[in-house]
């Protein structure tokens, strides 16, 4: 076989759907993001598409943490983490996630996407007879868990309480359950109703198991998301989170009782083949954590920001979703015109914000997400209204009758 021939193929294949995937090559200055050199493109750019939601990749508390265990400890872990690889900075973060959770522990994993498909991989696989009550919209990380648990999977509506209740009913009563979803869904920026999902849950005697990837860091007191600014956080059994999106470093985690997290920590493959995270890695994210638990000026400003955002987006009448969180997407519903606009915005106006076409989001439905930070200014925002106001009109985009005033 011609293997080459055959990917080249295939890529054609996805480019001519427009599903083809170009990289940004961005350098971020620290000390100046959203503002960032990109290498492929026309040099300085403004970022409006980052999930380093509250610009803690660079807080000097975050930067410092992580400088100081390089020069304390050196740069990697140097094993997995039962082969000489759990530092003490690990240590030191699982307990930090597990007292931000309100629960008995936390268990570290090497990104979100691995504690997903760890964790839901190993509980699945290992309860005997568990079928998976799963969202429709959950994320790729979580499909994968179950799918490769190869448990009993049940999809039910997204956000759905009288589906999910339907499908909880027409299981047998002793079969052990696990509802799995998410609190802020990334692609709409919806949330779901956790408590009553937890009613549920308490009613068909369901484990649940909560991704908190978009929430953590953001909502809460203490920055614990949606689960604790609801006061639910003792009502979910697992809460799974990222270390790399709003705590703006790298890695996941699960916090849930002691005798799950030492469940998964001895069985999952995923948690015990691989090399531990960088003690500077969780000394960053400690750092990060601790501070906003403490500060919420960052989760303040960043909701101020969205708000502004949004009402500068209906005051020229683009459509975008109204949904009670922080992600604000923007509607094209057209691939070509999605890819054109975010292409153009970059090209001719140094604003980054990548087009979201399928598959990751239905046909007819193509977007830009644009995700303000505390680390915007007035200035940025000008510059956003102004350039998607040219780029609406020159394509011939519709807008949404302007708001009553
Ligand atoms: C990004 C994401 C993950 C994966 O987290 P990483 O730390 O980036 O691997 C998991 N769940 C959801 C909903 C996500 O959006």
């Amino acid at each position: 076989m011609n293997f080459d021939g055959f990917f080249a193929q295939e890529l054609t294949r996805l480019q001519e759907e427009g599903n083809y995937r170009d990289f940004a090559e961005l350098e971020r200055h620290r000390g100046a993001f959203p503002a960032a050199t990109c290498h492929n493109g026309p040099g300085e750019v403004t970022i409006w598409c980052s999930n380093d939601y509250l610009g803690m990749g660079q807080h000097p508390d975050v930067l410092n943490a992580m400088h100081a265990a390089i020069d304390r400890t050196g740069a990697g872990a140097g094993g997995t983490r039962n082969i000489s690889g759990t530092t003490h900075d690990h240590v030191l973060l699982e307990r930090e996630l597990a007292d931000l959770h309100g629960k008995e522990a936390a268990l570290l994993f090497t990104s979100g996407y691995v504690s997903n498909w760890a964790a839901l991989g190993t509980l699945a696989s290992r309860i005997p007879d568990c079928v998976v009550l799963s969202d429709a919209l959950n994320h790729a990380s979580m499909i994968e868990g179950i799918r490769h648990s190869r448990a009993q999977k049940v999809i039910w509506k997204h956000n759905d309480l009288a589906d999910l209740e339907a499908k909880l009913a027409a299981l047998p009563a002793g079969q052990p359950k696990l509802i799995a979803f998410e609190s802020v869904y990334s692609m709409d920026g919806d949330i779901a109703p956790i408590r009553e999902i937890c009613d549920l849950a308490d009613r068909y005697g369901a484990m649940t198991y909560l991704d908190e990837v978009h929430a953590v860091g953001l909502y809460g007191p203490r920055g614990g998301g949606i689960a604790e600014r609801e006061g639910l956080m003792d009502r979910v059994t697992v809460i799974e989170g990222t270390l790399g999106k709003a705590f703006g470093v790298v890695g996941g985690y699960i916090a849930a009782s002691e005798k799950l997290c030492d469940f998964v920590r001895s069985f999952a493959s995923g948690f015990i083949f691989t090399t531990a995270l960088p003690p500077s890695v969780a000394a960053g994210a400690a750092a990060s954590i601790r501070h906003l638990k403490v500060s919420a000026s960052e989760r303040q400003i960043h909701r101020e920001r969205v708000a502004q955002v949004r009402a500068r987006l209906d005051e020229i009448g683009l459509p975008h979703i109204d949904n009670p969180g922080h992600i604000i997407p923007v509607m094209v519903g057209d691939p070509v015109k999605c890819k054109f606009i975010s292409d153009t915005l970059l090209r001719e106006h140094g604003i980054y914000i990548q087009p979201i076409n399928y598959p990751t989001v239905p046909k007819g439905t193509e977007r830009l997400r644009i995700t303000p930070s505390p680390v915007h200014c007035d200035a940025d925002v000008d510059r956003l209204i102004d350039a998607l106001e040219d780029l609406w009109t020159q394509c011939q985009l519709a807008r949404r009758p302007m708001a009553a005033q």
